[in-house]
C-alpha cells in the first residue's frame, strides 16, 4: 500500500512516517496544502491522511478539489484537532471518507487505513502470498521459508511481497521503482542496492536466489522450491 501523508507539523509527520514505513508501506510525506495537491494528482496512493491546518491550501479544500476537480477517489483518512462536529461534518461534505481527532494513537492509524482499504479494494486479500516455501504475511510483516522467519529491511520486504503478488511476471526496472519509492530513479544504484540485500538474505535463508535478472530488460521472482 502507498500512503500519502499531507501535515505540516513535523512531529506528527515524522511520526506517522515512521510507523507506516516500519509497518511495510510505501509512504511520501508533503506539509504545503498546494503541493501535496499536485503529488496526489501525479502519482498513485492508496490512501491519503489529511491534516485540515495547512499552508497554502487547507485540507477541506484540497479535499474538495481532488473529488471535484482532479476526479481522484482514493481514501482520505482527516487527522484533525479541532474536535467539533461542525468540522467533521464539513470533512465529509467535503468528500473525505474518516477522521480521527489528534492527538491519536498510530496503531489506530492503520487500523483505520486498512479498514478503508479493505472497504475499497474489489477482491478479497487476505494478506498471505505463498510461493514454493516462502510465505509473505502482509498483516504480520514478516517473511518466511518454511517455517523461519527472514528478517528483512521494510523496503526490501515490499519489494518482495510486490514481486511475489505476481510471480513468474517480468518486472522492469522503472515498476519496481514505482512500487517502492513512487517514482523511476535517476539510477539503477537505489534498486540494485535493495535488490542486492534481499538476495543475501534469502540465499541465507533459503540457501538460493530466487531472483533472475533478465539482461536488458528487468527482474523475475521465480516460482520453485
Ligand atoms: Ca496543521
Amino acid at each position: 500500500m502507498r500512503i500519502l501523508i499531507i501535515e505540516d507539523n513535523p512531529v506528527i509527520a515524522a511520526n506517522l512516517y515512521d510507523f507506516l514505513e516500519g509497518r511495510g508501506y510505501g509512504v511520501e510525506a508533503e506539509s504545503d496544502g498546494h503541493r501535496a495537491y499536485q503529488l496526489a494528482c501525479r502519482q498513485s496512493f492508496d490512501a491519503i491522511l489529511l491534516d485540515l491546518g495547512l499552508p497554502r491550501m487547507d485540507g477541506i479544500e484540497l479535499c474538495r478539489k481532488l473529488r471535484e476537480e482532479a476526479n481522484i477517489d482514493t481514501p482520505v483518512l482527516v487527522l484533525t484537532a479541532r474536535d467539533t462536529l461542525e468540522d467533521k461534518l464539513k470533512g465529509f461534505g467535503s468528500g473525505a471518507d474518516d477522521y480521527l481527532v489528534k492527538p491519536f494513537a498510530l496503531e489506530e492509524v492503520d487500523v483505520r487505513l486498512q479498514a478503508l482499504h479493505r472497504r475499497r479494494s474489489a477482491k478479497p486479500f487476505n494478506g498471505i502470498l505463498q510461493l514454493g516455501q516462502l510465505t509473505y504475511d502482509s498483516k504480520k510483516m514478516e517473511i518466511s521459508y518454511g517455517n523461519a522467519i527472514i528478517e528483512l529491511p521494510p523496503k526490501c520486504m515490499r519489494l518482495l511481497g510486490f514481486m511475489m503478488s505476481k510471480p513468474e511476471k517480468l518486472f522492469t526496472r522503472a515498476e519496481l521503482e514505482i512500487e517502492l519509492w513512487g517514482e523511476e530513479q535517476e539510477t539503477s544504484e537505489r534498486l540494485r542496492h535493495h535488490l542486492h540485500l534481499l538476495r543475501r538474505a534469502l540465499v541465507n535463508a533459503c540457501g538460493k536466489d530466487p531472483i533472475l535478472t533478465v539482461r536488458g530488460l528487468g527482474y523475475r521472482l521465480e516460482a520453485s522450491d
